[in-house]
C-alpha cells in the first residue's frame, strides 16, 4: 500500500521526470502541438472497419488488444469489466481469455481501481502484459514499474484513453440523474465533440443534451473527484499509444477515432491493426484561441471557491442548447482545433481548480507544460 501510494501523482507530480524516463526528453514547448498533445511519432484518424458492437466508441482499442492476444506479443490484459448488474461501473480484470479481453470494451466512467489486477499478474509470473487505463493509471504503473522489482522482469505494453470528468462512485447516479431525462434506462454515455453529451438508453435511442443546457449544480467542482480535477495529462501522453476521439470531426455513420502513437511498442500495436483501418490525416484548423479566450473567464469563475449555492435548472432550455451547439458545430473549433480547445480549456480548469482548492500542491502538481498554456492567455492575472 504505502509503496504504491508513492508512485501515485499526487506524490510525484504530472510528466517532469517520467515523461524524461519514458522519452528521454521532456515535450518540446516551442512545438504547439506537442505541447498540448506530449510526444509522438505518427498521429492519425481511423475508424475500424466494421466497427467493434458495445465498445465505447469504434472498437480500436479492444481490437488492438485481442490482437495483441492473439499474437503472443502479450499474456494477459489488466483491464476493466462492467461491473455485474452496472453499466457503468467497474470491476478490475486480468484478461487471460480473448472473451475476456473483448469484454472489457465499452466505457466505465467512473474512477476504477484498475491496477488491482498487476498483483495477480505479478503472482501468475507473467512476463509479458498490456495494461488499458487513464493517464493517473499509466502515471502510476510507469513509476511503480521503474521504483520497485516486482514487476522489472515483465514486458509492459500500454494503451492509453484520454480521461476526464470521470466521477466517483458515491456520486454517479445523482451526477446521472441531473443530465438524462430517464437515468434507470440510460445504458452508455460520452461527452462529444458535437457539444453535446450522448446518453443512449436500452430501447437504442440517443438523448442529446447540451453541455449548455446542463443543470448549474453540474459546475460546482465539489461534484468531480478532486484526483480528477487536478489531472494534467487529458491525452494520457506516458502511454505507448493513445486512442480517443478528440481530434477526428464527429460523423454518427463512421466512428471515427483518434491515435496518437508514442513509442516503439504502440507503432507495433497499430501495426497489428492497421490492414482493418481507414487511416486518414488530421482535419480543422489549428486556431481556436479566441474560443478559448471567450470562455476562459467563465471557467475561472466556476473554479473559485465560495460559491455554496448552486441552482438545479437548467442554465439554459434544452432547445436553446441544441441552437447554440448547431451553431458552434458549423462556427466553433473542429477536429485538431476542438482537440486543442478542449485541451486548452481542460489545463486552464484543473490549474484554476489547483491554485484555488489545493494551493500546498500547486508546485508538485502542475507541471510546465500546463504553465505555458495558462501563459498564453494571460489567465494568471485574473486568478
Ligand atoms: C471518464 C472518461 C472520459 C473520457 N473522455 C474522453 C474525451 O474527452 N475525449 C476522448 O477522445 N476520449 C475520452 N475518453 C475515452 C473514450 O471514452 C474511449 O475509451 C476511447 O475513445 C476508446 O474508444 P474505443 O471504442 O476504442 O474503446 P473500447 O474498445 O470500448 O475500449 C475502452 C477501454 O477503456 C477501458 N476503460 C473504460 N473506462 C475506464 C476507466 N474509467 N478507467 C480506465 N479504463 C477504462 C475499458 O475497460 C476498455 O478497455 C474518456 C474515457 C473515460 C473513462
Amino acid at each position: 500500500m504505502q509503496e504504491s501510494l508513492q508512485s501515485c501523482v499526487f506524490h510525484n507530480g504530472w510528466l517532469g521526470e517520467l515523461e524524461r524516463r519514458v522519452f528521454g526528453r521532456e515535450r518540446n514547448q516551442n512545438d504547439p502541438e506537442e505541447l498540448r498533445f506530449g510526444i509522438t511519432r505518427e498521429r492519425c484518424i481511423s475508424t475500424l472497419a466494421p466497427p467493434l458492437e458495445g465498445a465505447q466508441w469504434g472498437g480500436i482499442v479492444t481490437r488492438m488488444a485481442t490482437r495483441a492476444f492473439e499474437e503472443g506479443l502479450v499474456e494477459g490484459v489488466v483491464t476493466l469489466h462492467h461491473a455485474p448488474d452496472s453499466n457503468f461501473f467497474s470491476t478490475p480484470v486480468l484478461a487471460m481469455t480473448r472473451g475476456d479481453i473483448m469484454a472489457s470494451r465499452g466505457n466505465k466512467p467512473v474512477l476504477s481501481p484498475l491496477l488491482r489486477s498487476l498483483d495477480s499478474a505479478y503472482r501468475q509470473g507473467l512476463q509479458s502484459l498490456l495494461v488499458i487505463g487513464a493517464g493517473c493509471h499509466i502515471h502510476m504503473l510507469r513509476d511503480f514499474h521503474d521504483r520497485y522489482p516486482y514487476l522489472r522482469d515483465m514486458d509492459i505494453t500500454t494503451i492509453g484513453i484520454p480521461c476526464v470528468d470521470n466521477i466517483d462512485r458515491s456520486n454517479f447516479n445523482r451526477v446521472l440523474s441531473r443530465i438524462s431525462r430517464s437515468p434507470a434506462t440510460a445504458c452508455h454515455m460520452e461527452f462529444m465533440q458535437d457539444f453535446r453529451i450522448h446518453i443512449r438508453h436500452t430501447d437504442g435511442s440517443v438523448e442529446k443534451v447540451p453541455f449548455f443546457s446542463l443543470p448549474e449544480e453540474l459546475s460546482d467542482p465539489g461534484i468531480f473527484p478532486r484526483a480528477c480535477l487536478s489531472c494534467f495529462d487529458y491525452l494520457n501522453s506516458l502511454s505507448d499509444i493513445t486512442v480517443g476521439y478528440l481530434a477526428a470531426e464527429f460523423s454518427p455513420d463512421d466512428k471515427k477515432q483518434w491515435i496518437l502513437v508514442r513509442t516503439q511498442k504502440g507503432a507495433a500495436l497499430l501495426d497489428l491493426v492497421r490492414q482493418e483501418l481507414d487511416c486518414s490525416k488530421e482535419t480543422g484548423s489549428w486556431d481556436c484561441s479566441s474560443f478559448v479566450r471567450k470562455t476562459a473567464p467563465q471557467t475561472v469563475e466556476q473554479m473559485k471557491p465560495g460559491k455554496t449555492e448552486y441552482s438545479p435548472d437548467r442554465k439554459i432550455p434544452l432547445w436553446l442548447g441544441h441552437l447554440m451547439a448547431g451553431m458552434l458545430n458549423l462556427i466553433g473549433p473542429k477536429g485538431i482545433g476542438f482537440a486543442r480547445y478542449s485541451t486548452d480549456y481542460h489545463t486552464i480548469r484543473h490549474y484554476c481548480y489547483v491554485k484555488y482548492h489545493q494551493p500546498d500542491l500547486f508546485d508538485t502538481l502542475v507541471p510546465d507544460y500546463a504553465k505555458a498554456i495558462v501563459r498564453e492567455y494571460g489567465i494568471d492575472e485574473h486568478c
